[in-house]
């Protein structure tokens, strides 16, 4: 008979902490706790097995499982004394969802379950409190009407203002017994009305009906965004924790809280909580009332005049302390849990993990390493690497003028300014427009989570550090300020005022995350510094890293920048936005339209010298590291004037006529330029261009070599090479250059020459082009367009409904698609490897910077990751991961003197498993850049400010080029290549070259 319900409590319990596939984290926990021996009210959980069950059946459950949650349900009774349903001591049961990953108020949650119109009398009559009894029915018909029964809540929103009013109190705790009685009946009234049938009294039926809402809950609208936005599979199924009530609400000596074993802002080691007496559940989290701090310290720091738990309940904080080290102790980790006090006795509802800043998972990290509760390589395990984006977001410029409106709670940190909108739906939009927006909300909840997301802050009136605005931003890495009172929003009006100050919708603020402070306007913004707790992991990471993290940079700021991040050098200069500055656009368009080879060298000799400088510039500052330098790669009509004063302007320094112009431009034009004369086919048709680039890049060199004493040896790399013998031509281009340029300099050049591997076809055949490259880059940007025969500047449009209807789980051009793709990145590495074993081999599309992507190019043995700037971070602590992860599988792997079956088979279920589950965790990314598919990722935080063109260099062409002519256009293409013929031994070049490093 299969098992569907676990029961716990007591101290012990059917299941543990290692369940929470089959018990959801809740129930795991739960079940830890009670072994571990702590307070837990005692309870079962249905299992998410039954919800799996459910949905494969038509919403039918197991046929056994209703006597298996009668006899678990016996236990509690036995377990508490008292009976569900019973007149004089009624057990009274909460129902609450809880998947196998935390989904904060995804799901629904059912308190005080068991109440009726005769166990409210026997629960008055046990507790001596009528009020407190009556309080209780009022809430759960609330709760129970509104999530199982679907009656909206503004309808007893509207009962509970008018029975106020009528009594004249302003206060929820200035209502008596006789005024609940008489809500309770007002709201089964309404019920009724609404429904056409009566709220249930059946105490089973109750039960029922919540388990069947929590099952119902996993599908609902915000519940699908949660997931959709944290990858979470719909597969997994939640379960259910039915669980005996216990009261914060019964009197002045209980309470109920949530804490946080350390500090989830800043990972300081100090107890960090709210609490509230005399309140029930969900008051703390829902940012009703304003909650107490736990610690004498917490109060102080919060300048609150409320007294914290330590003041208030010395005796259980105490205790509630003991609770804490034992938790940290057993799980290891920060965890993030929930109390409730019931006459002065102290009860454990939940713990799990907790959700931290990036900031506060570094220091926790390193901090448990030092106290020797977790090694080294778990530190670095324990960081999401797309996490650490949330590090380099700005912080206010200080010697910025700033004019301060108010200030809120530090609740998510990072500074963001944007225009105010007071919908998420209306953020969502602004946002699609490319807008930076600040939603701003009296207080949030599950249904603006889209806004959220969409927005670059988030400003709450209401709610404090644990509150729904909070702990969702923190876990977006968005920047959040909550709680900040002295704000009147009026949504109607559209407007936001502090004391007199009125801002409208559309009317730029910004707040600090870090500090809670809010301003009126923009506020300039400065980059962040890294060390500390982020250098302490960097460094454990770089130790157990294997793969090289280079940076896809062409400019000189972006190259310090990644320098800065520890990139360890240049995998893609991307030369062609070198031609975009207006210094040198004029004599790139005068090459472009030049009627014979003459003419154009001519040009070209033009913008040689600024070519030269800008690649001695790049030399200097990689100072001896790897400098990949891709040839010129885009359409040549991209670099076409469009204004008629762009052409006047051509006209007149080349000479010819308007329309001789306009007429060599519509040559230019391609049907798709994508798949046309792009690439190593400019060099094919006009070999002056790439050997121009080769002459600046070989001065460079020269000047640079002599300048340090050093030898400066670049990579020389042909974009979309399908076949050899264009790489062989290129080869013989770009050593005639090198063997001028020695002559001339009297330097000695050494260089690598190698290929971007972006097209299918030059995958299939590495093996041959291999016999002539001295490395590959995989460019998948390219071979992912390729590969699918899918625009790479069009796919977002429909992309969306790729993902809704399950043909794609992510977008390709953003995770890398491992299975196509993939595949031929890993036959590209074995066959160019084949023929060349010591062929360098990386990656430079954007995927270079996705965390499952680069674990994939782990464990294809690729030498080298190269990503923008700012991922370059991200790149060296996913890949170090990578490496751990491949540690065991490689370490066991290894044959033993007595080799055994059993061993291997294990190995190699092992190293399955982890492939996959590789897959899913890199994907739940908070702060993965684009986390829809169709959705147009939110501008990258800007660490630097840089030209806003160059931000976005990825996946998109357009998105990359640098000034403003480029800045309309799409950016370049790529082409691929032929069969070779057989293999020779690889191709002496005429000049020395370069070693692999
Ligand atoms: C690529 O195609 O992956 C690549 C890095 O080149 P680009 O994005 O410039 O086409
Ligand atoms: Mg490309």
């Amino acid at each position: 008979m299969a098992k569907w319900v676990y029961s716990f409590g007591n101290g012990k319990a059917e299941g543990k902490a290692e369940m929470r596939n089959l018990l959801g984290g809740k129930g795991a926990n739960l079940a830890e706790m009670s072994n571990l021996g702590l307070p837990v009210p005692p309870g079962f959980t249905v299992t998410t097995e039954v919800c799996t069950h459910y949905y494969a059946n038509k919403r039918e459950y197991p046929a056994d499982l209703r006597a298996q949650v009668n006899a678990a349900l016996g236990q509690v009774e036995k377990i508490t004394g008292r009976k569900f349903g019973d007149p004089a001591k009624p057990l009274l049961v909460s129902v609450r969802s809880g998947a196998r990953a935390s989904m904060p108020g995804m799901m629904d949650t059912v308190l005080n379950l068991g109440l009726n119109d005769v166990t409210v009398e026997g629960l008055a009559a046990e507790s001596g409190d009528a009020r407190f009894a009556y309080d209780s029915y009022r809430r759960f018909i609330q709760m129970y009407g509104d999530v199982v029964l679907e009656v909206d809540h503004h309808h007893f929103e509207e009962l509970l203002e008018q029975a106020k009013s009528d009594r004249g109190v302003s206060l929820d705790t200035d209502m008596t017994a006789e005024d609940w009685k008489a809500l309770v009946a007002a709201y089964k009234a309404m019920v009724a009305k609404q429904l056409g049938r009566p709220f249930p009294q059946d105490p089973q039926e109750q039960l029922w009906g919540a388990v069947g809402a929590v099952f119902a809950s996993w599908m609902n609208q915000r519940a699908n965004t949660y997931r959709r936005l944290h990858q979470i599979p719909e597969e997994w199924g939640t379960a259910v924790n039915i669980q005996a009530m216990v009261f914060g609400n019964m009197g002045p000596d209980c309470a109920t809280g949530v804490a946080f074993t350390r500090d989830p802002s800043t990972g300081e080691n100090e107890f960090y909580g709210e609490f509230l007496i005399n309140a029930q559940g969900e008051d703390v989290v829902a940012g009703i009332r304003t909650p107490q701090q736990l610690t004498i310290l917490g109060k102080d720091r919060q300048k609150s005049k409320l007294a914290s738990m330590e003041e208030a309940m010395p005796e259980t904080f105490a205790q509630l302390c003991d609770i804490r080290v034992k938790l940290e102790r057993h799980y290891r980790d920060i965890q993030d849990i929930e109390f409730t006090v019931e006459k002065g006795k102290l009860y454990m509802l939940q713990t799990r993990n907790g959700k931290r800043t990036a900031a506060a998972a570094l220091r926790i990290a390193v901090e448990l390493a030092e106290e020797g509760l977790i090694d080294r390589k778990t530190a670095v395990g324990r960081i999401d690497p797309s996490s650490l984006d949330q590090l380099l977001h700005p912080t206010l410029d200080p010697k910025a003028a700033k004019s301060i409106l108010t200030r809120g709670l530090p609740a998510s940190p990072g500074a963001a300014s944007g225009i105010v909108t007071f919908s998420a739906d209306e953020a969502e939009t602004l946002a699609g427009e490319g807008k930076a927006v600040i939603l701003v909300r009296v207080e949030t909840s599950p249904e603006d989570i889209h806004g959220m997301h969409a927005a670059r802050g988030i400003l709450t009136t209401r709610g404090g550090m644990t509150s729904h605005a909070a702990v969702v931003a923190r876990g977006m890495g968005r920047a959040c300020v909550a709680g900040a009172g002295e704000i009147r929003v009026d949504y109607a009006a559209k407007t936001m005022s502090v004391r007199g100050t009125v801002i409208k919708a559309g009317e730029a603020i910004t707040i600090d995350g870090g500090t809670g402070d809010v301003f009126k306007g923009e506020v300039p913004t400065v980059q962040p510094e890294l060390s500390g707790h982020f250098a302490t992991i960097m460094e454990w990471a770089d130790s157990f890293r294997r793969m090289k993290v280079r940076t896809n940079a062409e400019t000189p700021l972006d190259a310090r920048t990644a320098r800065r991040f520890g990139a360890e050098g240049i995998g893609l200069c991307r030369t062609e936005h070198m031609f975009f500055d207006p210094s040198r656009i004029t004599a790139v368009r005068e090459m472009i339209v030049a009627d014979d080879a003459a003419q154009r060298a001519k040009a070209l000799a033009k913008i040689q010298p600024f070519q030269r400088d800008d690649f001695a510039e790049l030399f200097r500052i990689m100072d001896g590291l790897p400098v990949t330098i891709r040839l010129l790669d885009p359409p040549l009509h991209e670099f076409l004037p469009h204004s008629d004063a762009d052409f006047a302007e051509l006209a007149k320094t080349t000479g010819k006529s308007l329309a001789e112009l306009k007429a060599r431009a519509e040559k230019l034009t391609e049907m798709n330029p994508m798949l046309g004369h792009r690439g190593c086919r400019l060099a094919v048709t006009y070999p002056e261009i790439y050997q121009m680039q080769a002459r600046a890049i070989f001065e460079a060199c020269a000047i640079v070599g002599k300048e340090t004493g050093r030898k400066v040896e670049p990579e020389i790399m042909i974009p979309l090479v399908a076949m050899k013998r264009e790489l062989d031509l290129m080869r013989d281009h770009i050593a005639k250059v090198a063997e001028e340029v020695r002559a001339s300099s009297g330097v000695e050049i050494s260089y690598m020459l190698g290929t971007m591997i972006e097209l299918p076809r030059a995958a299939l055949r590495a093996g041959e082009i291999a016999e002539t490259a001295e490395f590959f880059s995989f460019g998948t940007n390219d071979l992912t367009q390729t590969t699918f025969g899918l625009s790479r500047d069009d796919s977002a449009a429909f992309l969306g409904a790729y993902e809704s209807q399950k043909i794609m789980t992510r977008d390709p051009f953003v995770s890398m698609d491992i299975d196509g793709v993939g595949e031929l990145v890993a036959i590209g590495t074995s066959r160019g490897r084949a023929t060349r074993k010591d062929l360098k081999v990386g990656i430079c599309g954007e995927h270079g910077g996705d965390p499952a992507s680069i674990h994939f190019c782990e464990r294809t043995g690729l030498d080298y990751v190269s990503c923008s700037p700012y991922r370059v971070p991200i790149a060296r602590l996913a890949a170090a991961q990578a490496a751990l992860q491949a540690e065991p599988a490689k370490a066991a792997a290894k044959p033993t003197a007595k080799p055994s079956t059993e061993r291997h088979n294990r190995v190699l279920i092992s190293a399955g498993r982890r492939a996959a589950g590789s897959r899913v965790s890199a994907g739940r990314n908070f702060a993965a850049p684009t986390a829809r598919l169709g959705k147009k990722k939110p501008a990258p935080q800007p660490v630097v400010k840089k030209p806003a063109a160059k931000k976005a260099a990825p996946a998109k062409k357009k998105a990359a080029p640098v000034k403003k002519a480029a800045a309309k256009k799409p950016m370049p293409k790529k082409i691929a290549k032929k069969p070779a013929p057989k293999k020779k031994a690889p191709v002496k070049k005429p000049v020395k070259k370069a070693k692999k490093k």
